[in-house]
């Protein structure tokens, strides 16, 4: 068994110890007598760090529990001449460490707080690199569910225990003491003693993480995102300086965000609705104008076509209009006259062609568009009446167009 250093003492940042092991050849590793390094568990992640022997200096970037209870550093490269009791000395990334202990402290503060405000238990927690989340087990409640008015509170009596500096105290009980105790969760574990973190009149829970000294020192915790997960409510949360990052880095995207609108910031959801009805209508007007030009145009192109054979045979080809475009010029010539026949096309913004005719003529669209794309490389198809296909490249639609009319022609 590995001497934890950090069950004593949250804040030792370094340490001397002795090399008990060394080993990995996939993954060079180093087990000491004693570490102040904390091993991911409980939800709390790893420290990073390093361990210097002689003039070597070896970058820890991953500290995991073994199944013997001994705590395993993994090492970024391979070590050289380590051999069993080699003194050597650890140094924590104190920064992480730290990062790591405000976050973690804070979950006990505000899972505390969700039971005493609204008897919501914390199942599980989880810390990530961004942000923290605890699941809070709601389904004995009337309402199952966390309320935005919930997460408000919460977040206020969380940062009022915060700056209260109630002393984080660290005790080992025996099982039945924690018992007497009173644990907001007895822990499943077989171990006899428990290592019990007793935020003074606040909380009490047996956890073997690192976490601050007095509460003052989280610093605070700002609670953002909640949704609803399979075991119940999810609230992410994040404190210290992660909550002060954060907090920084939603000011700096709202400012950008209000810059767009010459806005107060506090006025961005309100400009930004404005602008989607305005967005809402322009798209509405443009579609009615589309529609009016491309009856117009309709109306122009039949008028200029001659008949012959008894049929009217539009042959256009565009530079600036897109398909739907062409589709609506297409159904609006087809249904002008029933002898119309149109073969449209355009070279961008996405090189395109419509093949239409009015109901009741004698030619197959589908299959000649079918044709045509197999000619010019695109995709496409269609029914009898209607067919449209896109190619990759404007050059050949001319020439395509041109000598489909000819066929139809002849
Ligand atoms: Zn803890």
């Amino acid at each position: 068994m590995t001497d934890r250093l950090y069950y004593h003492d949250s804040f030792l940042y370094s340490f001397d110890a002795a090399v008990e092991e060394t080993g990995g050849d996939a993954r060079p590793a180093v087990i000491l007598d004693r570490t102040a390094f904390y091993p991911t568990s409980g939800g709390q992640v790893f420290d990073t760090g390093w361990i210097t022997a002689g003039s070597q200096k070896l970058r820890v970037n991953e500290v995991a529990d073994a199944e013997d209870g001994r705590v395993v550093h993994y090492l970024e490269a391979p070590v050289k001449d380590l051999a069993p009791g080699t003194r050597v000395h650890g140094e924590i990334d104190a920064s992480r460490r730290r990062d790591h202990m405000q976050q973690h402290s804070g979950q006990h503060v505000l899972s505390a707080a969700f039971v005493r405000l609204f008897n919501m238990p914390t199942v599980s927690f989880h810390m990530g690199d961004d942000y923290c989340s605890i699941d809070l087990d709601v389904s004995d409640l009337d309402t199952p569910n966390v309320t935005k008015a919930q997460v408000e509170q919460a977040e206020r009596l969380a940062n009022e225990i915060i700056l209260e500096n109630r002393p984080v105290d660290v005790r080992f009980v025996t099982r039945d003491e924690a018992g007497a105790l009173g644990l907001r969760k007895v822990p499943v574990a077989d171990r006899e003693e428990l290592r019990i973190i007793d935020i003074r009149d606040w909380d009490l829970s047996a956890c073997g993480g690192t976490h601050v000294a007095q509460t003052g020192q989280i610093g605070c915790i700002l609670l953002r995102k909640t949704e609803k997960v399979r075991q119940g409510w999810r609230v992410e949360f994040i404190a210290g300086q992660r909550a002060v990052a954060t907090a920084r880095r939603d000011f700096t995207t709202l400012t950008e965000s209000a810059s767009l609108f010459s806005a107060h910031i506090y006025d961005v959801p309100q400009q930004v609705r404005k602008s989607l009805e305005e967005i809402r209508a322009l798209r509405k007007q443009r579609e009615q104008s589309l529609e009016e030009l491309a009856a117009a145009q309709a109306a122009a192109l039949l008028a200029e076509t001659t008949e012959l054979n008894g049929r009217k045979l539009v042959v256009r080809t565009f530079s600036d209009r897109d398909m739907s475009f062409l589709k609506l010029l297409a159904q609006k010539l087809t249904r002008l006259a029933p002898n119309v026949v149109v073969l449209v096309a355009t070279t961008s913004p996405q090189p395109s062609i419509v093949f239409a005719q009015s109901a009741g003529q004698a030619f197959d669209m589908g299959a000649l568009m079918r044709e045509t794309m197999a000619k010019l490389g695109g995709r496409g198809g269609g029914s009898k009446d209607m067919a449209q296909g896109g190619v990759p490249g404007a050059e050949g639609i001319e020439a395509a167009l041109a000598s489909v009319s000819t066929g139809l022609r002849g």
